[in-house]
């Protein structure tokens, strides 16, 4: 059964209530957050153990590099093998790190899966060396490209889905040939050494993937560790904290941050279609997605029906704590406060609740909470809610509702419902924004060939498909001269016969 925490305890940062359960200094304890139980301790990896780790990393980043494609593509699959055997036993510690029901915790591990196989398998598809035109001027040269590995990749991870989302970074990672040290949420822990463990029992002696828990310091470590590229998923906040620290030592970074997305609703769209997926992607894992649906510009014509059949939809959830739950309890005790704050200003500046309001919050347990009519200035739109509220509000046609879904900081993905799919792949052109799904929600996050990542406050850079594998890659461009070059341009003694004809080329060639 749920225990639903008080709202007083739910206002103290989730770290320091974390840390607090632990009577250690050096270990933290993972709670079940639907009944404040602790799970496990696991210890406080300081700098030193980081650096151990990523020395450790970098020496078996040579082997794993020497086993080239076809060597780690086999190494993977038997990784994906493992994981996958065994899926039911990682989701039920995901189930107990994020109070999420088992089922959601299910399919979390099953795309993470295939995103694991689908890095393993395009890997050289993608990386492998090519040749490329050397074009008119050059014609003398062959000219190749290739990919070759980073080093040691540092992946710090956040707790709302512990294996799906730094598998983007951890598989595109090791697949192009990196070590990867992943310092997971120290909210979910037990995920990260659930997976370091799964590597150790195939590949006992080399620490190609390690895991190092620990707060945000040690995540600080980390990226101060001299590791050869950060994957860093988690807030905007935080992103700038590890941006800044990787301009010391030009550490490369790939930042994967917040969302505020948005639906758009046509005219023309199946309404009960959109209804049923508005409703998973505002409230599904309790609407703690990056990409899940927290606004909603529904054009004037279909917006009654389908605010009123959405409500009837999602009064129909019972969150909490239990198998059947549709949703499970906040994981981040901090977050309350946030959604509570939302709510609150959604309603002081003119926006109604049509399902629950500020009554909804039950401790960490928050019913769902539709707001309609809420000014495009206030938090509960412009902001990440990370909580099971959705604005929905009405629009004149679909050029305002681009207007208002391009109006925020953040661009992370999309969805658009409408009939004439042609006028949906228009609209899409127009988001500004990494990932668009047309008549579904998180289309996109479900296939391993997209590239997920977004622009502005949603962070930059890429992981999955072959944006992802190059993200983790490092170009490398290689000439070879097949005969000497009739011109002798490079040379301190230049013949002005060629300089010549190289003017009347140019003219030739791109003056015309
Ligand atoms: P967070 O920023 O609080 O923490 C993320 C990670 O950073 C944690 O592992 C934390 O220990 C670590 N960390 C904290 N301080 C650090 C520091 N100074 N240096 C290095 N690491 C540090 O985020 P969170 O609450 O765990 O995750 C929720 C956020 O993540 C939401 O904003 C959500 O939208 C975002 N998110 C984005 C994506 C995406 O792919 N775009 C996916 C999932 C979650």
């Amino acid at each position: 059964m749920t225990q639903n925490l008080s709202p007083s305890e739910t206002s103290e940062a989730g770290t320091a209530k974390a840390v607090a359960a632990s009577e250690n200094s050096d270990t933290f304890a993972s709670l079940d957050p639907r009944t404040g139980e602790v799970i496990a301790e696991y210890p406080i990896a300081d700098a030193a153990e980081v650096a151990a780790a990523v020395d450790r990393a970098r020496i078996a980043s040579r082997w794993w590099e020497a086993q080239g494609f076809r060597g780690r593509r086999e190494w993977l699959l038997e990784f994906k093998k493992a994981i996958a055997s065994d899926a039911t036993s990682l989701a039920t510690v995901v189930s107990r790190e994020t109070g999420k029901p088992y089922g959601d915790a299910f399919l979390e591990v099953l795309l993470a899966v295939e995103h694991l196989d689908w890095a393993a398998r395009n890997a050289k598809k993608v990386l492998r060396p090519r040749r490329v035109p050397s074009g008119v001027a050059s014609f003398n040269q062959a000219a190749t490209l290739e990919y070759k590995p980073l080093g040691v990749v540092g992946a710090i991870g956040p707790w709302n889905y512990p294996v799906y989302t730094p598998m983007g970074s951890i598989a595109y990672s090791l697949a192009a040939g990196n070590a990867v040290v992943f310092k997971p949420s120290e909210l979910t822990p037990g995920v990260g050494k659930w997976l370091e463990d799964k590597w150790n029992s195939i590949s006992p002696s080399q620490p190609v993937f390690q895991v190092i828990t620990g707060l945000g310091e040690t995540g600080s470590a980390l990226v101060r560790s001299g590791v050869d590229k950060v994957a860093f998923t988690g807030s905007g906040p935080t992103a700038r904290k590890v941006m800044a620290a990787c301009a010391d030592t030009l550490t490369p970074l790939v930042a994967e941050c917040g969302g505020k997305d948005a639906m758009i609703v046509a005219a023309d769209a199946d309404i009960d279609k959109a209804v049923e997926f508005a409703a998973f992607g505002a409230f599904g894992n309790a609407g703690q997605t990056c990409a899940g649906v927290e606004r909603i510009y529904v054009v004037e014509p279909v917006y009654r029906e389908f605010l009123d059949k959405l409500t009837a939809t999602v009064s129909r959830a019972h969150p909490g704590g239990d198998t059947d739950s549709t949703y499970g309890p906040m994981t981040l005790p901090r977050q309350v406060d946030v959604v509570r704050g939302h709510i609150e200003d959604a309603l002081a500046s003119g926006g109604k609740a049509v399902l629950g309001g500020l009554d909804s919050i039950q401790g960490l347990v928050i019913g769902p909470v539709i707001l309609t009519d809420v000014p495009e200035t206030s938090t509960a739109v412009c902001e990440e809610t990370f909580g099971p509220t959705v604005v929905v509000n009405q629009v004149r046609d679909l050029d305002e509702a681009v207007d208002r879904a391009n109006g925020t900081e953040y661009g992370l993905g999309a969805s658009i419902f409408i009939g004439n799919k042609s006028k949906g792949r228009e609209l899409a052109e127009r988001l500004r924004n990494g990932m668009v799904s047309i008549n579904s929600v998180l289309g996109f996050a479900a296939i391993a060939s997209l590239p997920f990542g977004g622009v502005g406050e949603s962070g930059f850079g890429r992981i999955h498909g072959a944006d992802g594998l190059r993200e983790f890659s490092r170009p490398k461009s290689v000439t070879v001269e097949r005969f000497s070059s009739p011109l002798k341009l490079m040379s301190l003694e230049r013949p002005a016969r060629d300089l010549r004809i190289s003017e009347l080329m140019l003219k030739y060639m791109h003056g015309r």
